[in-house]
């Protein structure tokens, strides 16, 4: 279980920013940039989440980025205020915040449902009951006022039902906030995925729904947005496995090495650094991965080496899988039939963990950036 206290890890010296090849670059070496500067421009902004000086351009693991020297100063150029009302925004002032300052994936202006999951896309993360308890009134305040900005007619609010603490903090709360519908679900392995979800809320099975989904760091980066009308600049992850002593959420600059932040918290050299869940995270190379939005939780784990073997066709895969495919002819196959099912699954990972045979059926035919 987490420490719900969140720990500040932001005395970062260097942050690396990524950048692709169709992106504008709005700076230059040497340059000194505020805090919140748009340092690149495309299909999506990136801003500095700190203060300081560019030194120039790098590469980890085939991806570059631009280095950004921290003067610790955090130096803002503009300074706009808070805003006393988040939810004084018209949709079109709103949709113009976000297209500026976030990216939702697929974010619909006419979405009339509003699901925020406040379940972990992998049931070990507990990192959304972390936030919730923490920041219960921005959270809430951040919904509600999405709710009336978009002219939102339903909004479920799902946390899980191991989240104790979090429904006592919401059921006391919630009062305040009539149009939020609180939906405590069972845990299970993969409730916490964004499709499995949407259909146990909405029953739009098959159907062309149009739901708008958040989950609970969104909330808070939108608050951030709403409130001082600028991206944020930082970002909450679960440190936890089982070779280090203890499990907490940490605040980090966007931009920040993992190798730095392992360094702070002296957890030794180990290869087994997992991000985002162990069913399907990314298993690292080494520690130099840059910590961006998408980031939930880092786990530091022993690594047993399974003996894979044949298919003993025992089935559990088929019966285990949520959306009712089969994840081993997609392992096994490279036809329309595979490739259609490659498409649906939603690489939640069950198969390959309830496989006897160890065989890993969906981590490498199936895109990690399905989750
Ligand atoms: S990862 Fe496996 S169990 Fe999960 S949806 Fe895909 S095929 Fe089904
Ligand atoms: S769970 Fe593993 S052993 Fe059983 S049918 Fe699926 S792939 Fe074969």
């Amino acid at each position: 279980m987490a420490n719900k206290e969140i720990e500040n890890y932001l005395s970062v010296d260097y942050i690396y920013i990524p950048y692709e090849k169709n992106m504008k670059i709005n700076i230059k070496d040497k340059e000194y940039i505020y805090k919140n500067t748009l340092l690149l421009s495309g299909e999506r902004n990136v801003y500095s989440s700190v203060s300081g000086t560019i030194l120039g351009a790098t590469k980890i693991h085939d991806k570059k980025y631009i280095v950004l020297e921290n003067d610790f100063k955090d130096k803002l150029a503009v300074r706009s205020g808070a805003k006393k009302n988040i939810n004084n925004y018209t949709k079109e002032e709103f949709i113009d915040l976000i297209n500026k300052y976030f990216h939702i994936s697929d974010f619909d202006e006419t979405s009339k449902v509003l699901i925020v999951s406040g379940i972990d896309s992998y049931y070990e993360e507990t990192i959304y009951g972390t936030l919730l308890e923490n920041f219960t009134t921005p959270i809430l305040e951040t919904i509600d006022a999405i709710i009336e900005i978009m002219n939102i007619k339903k909004c479920f609010l799902a946390i899980s039902s191991k989240n104790t603490e979090s429904i006592d903090i919401l059921v006391n709360n919630l009062g305040t906030y009539p149009k939020i519908d609180l939906k405590i679900l069972n845990n299970n392995l993969y409730m916490g995925n964004k499709e499995i979800l949407i259909d146990k809320l909405t029953n739009y099975k098959n159907k062309n729904y149009n739901v708008l989904f958040l989950n609970i760091k969104d909330i808070l980066n939108i608050y951030t947005i709403l409130k001082f009308k600028r991206s944020a600049t930082e970002t909450y992850i679960l440190l936890t496995g089982n070779l280090i002593d203890f499990s907490k959420v940490i605040r980090v600059k966007l931009g920040t090495n993992l190798a730095d932040l392992l360094k702070e918290y002296n957890i030794k050299e180990t290869e087994n650094i997992i991000v985002n869940g162990l069913l399907n995270g990314t298993l690292l190379k080494d520690r130099n991965y840059i910590i961006d939005n998408n980031v939930r939780s880092i786990f530091i784990n022993t690594c047993t080496k399974f003996k894979v073997n044949e298919c003993i066709n025992c089935g559990a895969c088929l019966e285990i899988c949520p959306i009712h495919i089969n994840p081993k002819y997609m392992y096994h196959n490279n036809d329309k039939k595979a490739d259609y099912y490659k498409n649906k699954c939603i690489n939640c990972g069950l198969c390959s963990y309830i496989c006897p045979s160890k065989i890993s059926l969906n981590r490498d035919v199936v895109k990690n950036d399905k989750e």
